[in-house]
């Protein structure tokens, strides 16, 4: 079975998965990991590959698919969860070649409570654990006592870029699984622990 995973920034895909793998036998597929781990294996796709993040250019198409069949060729779990990919129509045609979309979950998240989410995120400056404002408003790390500090990119001006960017290449993709009878849409707006039982409830 395979499953994509669409969803804005802060509507709690990260969460999500985490949630799942305790619950679910399935292989992970995130492109971003993906490149990560080419590049650490010092094949040739893996040097060229670095080249390109290197100097800020976007990794082509054609090298994400690559990653992406390699990946699904050494799969033997049961289920595949594709995270934060497919991310265009590109992507989408590229990935019904390689294998077929079973389930598109979709985690709705209107836009001001995504950035409400994305504002509220802290990360620690010492160990990166992810917690909140309205959980630690002393800004220290529970977990090491560091600095909590907001994401660089986590400007209301980035997200709000980033966002744009996000409706324009994936709510195509939305539109598409829903026309082949696939899509799943889950209010996002719920506790984790809702969610991953409506999402269970799909799956199973
Ligand atoms: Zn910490």
């Amino acid at each position: 079975m395979n499953i994509v995973l669409l969803g804005i920034q802060g509507s709690g895909k990260g969460t999500l998965v985490q949630d799942l793998s305790k619950h679910l036998d399935f292989s992970l597929v995130s492109v971003g990991a993906l490149l990560r781990e080419e590049i650490a294996t010092g094949s040739q796709l893996g040097k060229l590959i670095k080249s390109k993040t290197d100097k800020g250019e976007l990794v082509d198409i054609k090298i994400v698919i690559e990653t992406v069949k390699k990946k699904l060729s050494e799969n033997k779990k049961p289920i595949v969860i594709f995270d934060g990919f497919p991310r265009s129509k590109e992507q989408a045609d590229e990935l019904d070649k390689i294998c077929n979309v079973d389930l598109a979950i979709y985690l709705n998240l209107k836009k001001d409570d995504a950035i409400k989410r994305i504002m509220n995120r802290l990360t620690c400056s010492k160990c990166g654990n992810i917690t909140t404002r309205t959980n630690c408003p002393d800004m220290i790390c529970p977990i090491c006592k560091g600095k909590l500090t907001v994401r660089s990119d986590d400007t209301p001006e980035a997200v709000n870029k980033r966002f744009e960017q996000y409706e324009l290449e994936t709510y195509p993709l939305i539109e598409r699984y829903k026309k082949r009878g696939v899509l799943v849409e889950i209010d996002a707006s719920k506790t984790p622990n809702e969610v991953l039982k409506a999402v269970m409830k799909v799956i199973k």
